[in-house]
C-alpha cells in the first residue's frame, strides 16, 4: 500500500471536472477535502491534455503520489469497460474532441488509474456521498446550463446501461405560449434540451433567463418544461430527491418547477415526499458537487463500491 499513500500516511487523489469551457483540475483527499485547485481553459484536446498532465505531474511534488484520479466529462462518453473505445468521448459536437481518447490520454500522461463519468453521474454521487442527497437511495441531479444533464444514482451507484442516460434529450409537450420556437438542439430540435438550456432561452429572448423581467412568459414556459422533466424523473426512476443546479437555475424557479411537476403528475404518484417543496432543491454541494462527484469517483474506485 506504500505506493498509495503519501508520507503520512494519507491517500491523496486526482480529480477533473472536465468541461466544454473548462478543466477544474484538484487534488483531494479522503474526507472530501480540495487541497489544491486550478482552472484550465478548454482548447484542443492536445493542448488541454498536455496542461492537465503538467498539473498533475508537478502535484506529485508537492502532495505525494495520487492513489487514482477521477473525472466527470462533458460527453457523451463510452462509459462500457468492454468497448474498444472505453474512456473515449464520442459524438461530441466540440471541435476536436469527438472520438478523443480522454481516458488513454490522462493515464498515459500521469501513469494512475483513472475513473470516468459523465459530469452529471459525478455530480450526483457527490452529492449522494457529501451532499443533499446522503443518506438516500435514490437520487438524481440536474444541471440547466449552455446544456441540460442528468445524472441518476440508486444506492451509491451511477446509472450505466448502454453507455449512461442522455435524459437532458427526452421529448416533452410543447407549452401553449411557446408553439413557434423550432428549438436549438441539433440532433432532436425541440427536446427538454433544445427548449430550455441557456442558449434556448437567449434565442428566444435575446437575453439570459436571470436578466429577463417577471412579466416574461419564459419564466412559465422554462419552469413548464423543467416540471416535466421532474415528472418524467419521479416516473422513471423515483428519485427520493432532484437537486437541480446550473446557470440557468434562479431561486424563484424551483417552487414553479415543483408546482408544475405536480401539475404534470396529476396525483398519480402518492408519495408524500413528493408534496414538500425540498422535494426539488438547489445542490447541497453548491458549485463544488462537480468536483467533489469526481473525487469520490476517484475515492470509490479504491473502496470497490463503484465501478466504471
Ligand atoms: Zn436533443
Amino acid at each position: 500500500m506504500s505506493n498509495k499513500q503519501n508520507a503520512a500516511g494519507r491517500r491523496r487523489y486526482g480529480a477533473i471536472e472536465a468541461g466544454g469551457t473548462k478543466f477544474v483540475c484538484a487534488v483531494g483527499d479522503d474526507d472530501a477535502n480540495i487541497l489544491d485547485q486550478v482552472r484550465v481553459d478548454t482548447r484542443d484536446p492536445a493542448t488541454t491534455m498536455a496542461e492537465v498532465n503538467r498539473y498533475f505531474g508537478a502535484a506529485v511534488n508537492t502532495f505525494g503520489p495520487l492513489t487514482s484520479i477521477g473525472v466527470g466529462a462533458f460527453g457523451p462518453l463510452d462509459l462500457n469497460p468492454s468497448s474498444a473505445t472505453y474512456g473515449h468521448v464520442t459524438t461530441t459536437p466540440k471541435p476536436g474532441w469527438k472520438n478523443f481518447d480522454l481516458v488513454g490520454a490522462l493515464k498515459y500522461g500521469t501513469g494512475r488509474p483513472v475513473q470516468l463519468d459523465t459530469d452529471v453521474n459525478a455530480a450526483a454521487l457527490g452529492e449522494w456521498r457529501w451532499g443533499a442527497g446522503a443518506g438516500l437511495d435514490s437520487l438524481a441531479y440536474v444541471t440547466v446550463g449552455t446544456g441540460i444533464g442528468v445524472g441518476v444514482a440508486h444506492y451509491g451507484r451511477a446509472v450505466h446501461g448502454l453507455m449512461h442516460p442522455e435524459i437532458g434529450h427526452i421529448f416533452v409537450r410543447r407549452h401553449p405560449d411557446d408553439a413557434g420556437f423550432p428549438g436549438i438542439c441539433p440532433y432532436h430540435g425541440d427536446c427538454l434540451e433544445g427548449l430550455a438550456c441557456g442558449a434556448a432561452v437567449v434565442a428566444r429572448t435575446g437575453r439570459a433567463l436571470k436578466d429577463a423581467p417577471a412579466s416574461d412568459p419564459i419564466w412559465a414556459i422554462e419552469a413548464d418544461y423543467l416540471g416535466q422533466l421532474c415528472a418524467n424523473l419521479a416516473l422513471s426512476h423515483s428519485p427520493q430527491r432532484i437537486m437541480i443546479g446550473g446557470g440557468v437555475m434562479q431561486t424563484r424557479l424551483y417552487r414553479t418547477v415543483h408546482e408544475r411537476m405536480l401539475h404534470w403528475l396529476h396525483g398519480y404518484i402518492g408519495a408524500a415526499e413528493l408534496q414538500s417543496t425540498g422535494y426539488i432543491s438547489p445542490p447541497g454541494l453548491g458549485g463544488s458537487a462537480g468536483i467533489l462527484g469526481a473525487l469520490y469517483l476517484a475515492i470509490s474506485a479504491n473502496q470497490g463500491t463503484v465501478t466504471a
